[in-house]
């Protein structure tokens, strides 16, 4: 066996840049994954899985499937692609820069609309940075700098499982050498998350009221008056976390979908925004989103030095229209305004609502993941891919907007097209149909 070190796990945001894989002499089997967390692990060892499905398949009549050939998967696709008035090409999180760059090409062929995971997690943050900028940070400078933590709806003990103990709360860095002692760790959630349980304070807001919570921070920090009880939390309370933040030297606020998918959405991270640009008039501080997909960054930023916008790019004008709640992925099957889908690297299946689901489910549609989901369920068409960053390398951003370039470490099975093989044989199929 050979030990391959320095390895990037493609599984959440956090990216983590230290794991070791053991893979045999040949490089054709993986064997065993060191300092991953069980999440990212599992990854890693899905590749090895005795039933994975290597080949692509197509939907029959009667709801079995019939083992196709990637060429076949290829025609269908573009066929689809090109007959379509808008497609929607959706995902985009779990694969690499150059297939979402491929992707780009290929939607803006096709006249798509082009939309990412963001869509149903941080594509508000992405409105609200838009509104009012963000100061921000790599985690590096969190590592070695923050010496106060707040996560505010977020619980990275089970969505980013390393992230406490590579970055935020306990490692310690050129400035934080005391590591967790000489952090004061803040969680704002409605719930008593296995977070919340490490943190020093935790403040219970009531379900849907961070805008309020986040207003009386803002009155807080000035000494002003607040009211006896806010979003739940007593005004001592407040005025408490709001002294351990303006105290610290370096302040981090980490934020996750339990404040960008509530009540008052974008304006929720404004406000939060404001919070950290209040704050560095007593001291540093900095905001982050806890991006969930490990490359959802990266597909933002491709999209963003290719269309300008970071995600519901409407391509089907012939240019790229930007408009949340109107070319979003859900508002467009909602209304049936797209008369096919494209998936690649996500499971909307698995987190769309119900009503959507269907729509997908009676549409033309290709579904290109390296895994059975309910996605692939609901699909006419399924094509299975090399694992990125498993059996394929290429660029992918942490949650911190860092490019890191992924690692390959086993084979893929015989015969298996990567996404950006696949992407790349599509659009060469659709340019042919269209004779440019
Ligand atoms: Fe992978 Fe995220 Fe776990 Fe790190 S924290 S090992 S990136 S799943």
């Amino acid at each position: 066996t050979k030990t391959v070190t320095d390895v990037i796990c493609p599984f959440c945001g956090t990216l983590c840049d230290d794991l070791e894989v053991v893979v045999s002499d040949d490089g054709k089997q993986l064997l065993e994954v060191y300092n991953a967390c069980a999440i990212g692990a599992e990854k890693f060892l899905h590749s090895q899985a005795e039933d994975r499905i290597t080949r692509p398949r197509m939907r029959q009549e009667d709801g079995s499937w019939k083992e196709i050939t990637y060429d076949e998967a290829i025609e269908y696709t573009a066929k689809m692609l090109v007959d379509s008035k808008k497609p929607l090409m959706y995902g985009w999180s779990s694969t690499n820069c150059e297939a979402q760059a491929t992707g780009s090409e290929l939607g803006e062929l096709v006249g798509a609309v082009m939309d990412n995971t963001a869509t149903v997690c941080h594509g508000t943050s992405l409105i609200a940075v838009q509104d009012i900028g963000i100061p921000s940070c790599t985690l590096g400078e969190v590592k070695n700098r923050a010496d106060r933590v707040l996560f505010w709806g977020c619980n990275p003990a089970h969505a980013h499982p390393r992230h406490m103990s590579r970055y935020s709360i306990f490692p310690r860095g050129f400035f934080t050498g005391k590591g967790h002692t000489g952090r004061k760790v803040v969680v704002i959630d409605p719930r008593p998350t296995d977070t919340a349980r490490v943190a020093d304070v935790h403040l219970q807001v009531e379900q849907g009221r961070d805008y309020e919570l986040l207003s009386a921070f803002r009155i807080a920090f000035r000494g002003e008056k607040l009211p006896d009880v806010v979003a739940g939390i007593p005004k001592e309370q407040i005025y408490e976390a709001a002294e351990t933040l303006k105290s610290g030297r370096f302040v981090i606020i980490f934020f996750g979908m339990g404040v960008t998918q509530s009540l008052g959405k974008n304006h929720n991270i404004d406000i939060a925004i404001a919070v950290t640009r209040d704050l560095n008039e007593y001291t540093k501080a900095a905001i982050m989103p806890m991006r969930g997909h490990y490359n959802v960054t990266g597909s933002g930023q491709v999209w963003g030095w290719q269309f300008g916008f970071p995600f519901a790019v409407d391509l089907s004008r012939g240019f790229a229209r930007y408009n949340p709640g109107e070319t979003t992925a859900n508002d467009l099957l909602r209304r049936d305004e797209v008369d096919s889908v494209f998936v690649l690297g996500s499971d909307p299946g698995a987190h769309f609502p119900f009503s959507s689901v269907k729509k997908m489910y009676d549409l033309p549609s290709v579904a290109i993941d390296p895994h059975e989901t309910p996605t692939t369920e609901v699909c006419k068409v399924h094509v299975p891919v090399a694992f990125v960053g498993v059996e394929i390398g290429g660029c992918a951003y942490r949650m911190d907007n860092v490019p890191i370039e992924t690692r390959k470490v086993v084979e893929a099975p015989e015969g298996m097209m990567t996404d950006e093989e696949f992407l790349d044989r599509v659009l060469a199929r659709v340019k042919e149909i269209k004779g440019v």
